[in-house]
């Protein structure tokens, strides 16, 4: 029997649409909450300092890699990206269920450390020339950004395969829907739910 929360991790290639779809899976599921990253890319329009990432310098991230409170942190198209230690582990502590949207690198991390029994799921787009057609219209990145964003996206596919579940994300309800009954299904796997002792075994007899 599970005793603490589950944590899933979310990883796609940049424009596949994660954002989009978790954002709307977040909203109909309880007792699921996003783990806020660290990282030292600028801010995009729109986005908010402890809501969407705490935005720090680099020196700021270097000091944290040094005192550990880092569970995973990979360096990402150019920037640094980090999951804070600390406040997942209070937050499974707690019996809340965290989800970690994180890229390959850190979800190889994450999926290597046996006792965080954690759960990955990709978010794949229709094709490439789709995630180029979603990163444009974004309008959040320059022209050296999508190119860079483009260039690892074969490379992250590639990594597709050694996730426990494949979202493809074509129709966004589809998307979010698989994705919800993903987080739902695995929310009632037998081990991760109350022990079977209060089942009456004998009813029916
Ligand atoms: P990611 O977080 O994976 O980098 P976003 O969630 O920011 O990607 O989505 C990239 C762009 O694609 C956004 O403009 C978003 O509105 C759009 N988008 C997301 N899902 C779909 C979809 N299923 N069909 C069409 N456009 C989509
Ligand atoms: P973006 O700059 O588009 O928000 O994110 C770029 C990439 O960094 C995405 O693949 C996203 O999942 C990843 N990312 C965000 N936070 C973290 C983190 O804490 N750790 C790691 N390893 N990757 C992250």
């Amino acid at each position: 029997m599970k005793t603490t929360g589950q944590l899933f991790i979310l990883s796609a290639p940049s424009g596949a649409g994660k954002t989009t779809i978790l954002k709307k899976v977040m909203q109909k599921i309880v007792k699921l909450e996003f783990s806020v990253s660290h990282t030292t890319r600028e801010p995009r329009k729109g986005e908010k300092n402890g809501v969407d990432y705490h935005f720090v310098p680099v020196e700021e991230f270097k000091g944290m890699i040094d005192e550990g409170l880092f569970l995973e942190w990979a360096e990402v198209h150019g920037n640094f990206y980090g999951t804070s230690r600390p406040a997942v582990l209070e937050q499974l502590k707690k019996g809340i269920d965290i989800i970690l949207d994180i890229d390959v690198q850190g979800a190889a991390i994450i999926t290597e450390d046996a006792s965080l029994d954690s759960v990955s799921i990709f978010v794949a787009p229709p094709s490439l020339a789709e995630l180029e057609r979603r990163l444009r219209g974004r309008g959040t990145d320059s022209e050296e950004t999508i190119r860079i964003r483009l260039g690892n996206a074969g490379k992250e596919m590639a990594a597709a395969e050694k996730y426990d579940y494949l979202v493809i994300n074509d129709e966004l309800d589809e998307a979010a829907e698989t994705l919800r009954a993903v987080l739902i299904a695995e929310r009632s796997r037998s081990h991760r739910l109350p022990s079977g002792e209060a089942i009456d075994l004998e009813v029916g007899r």
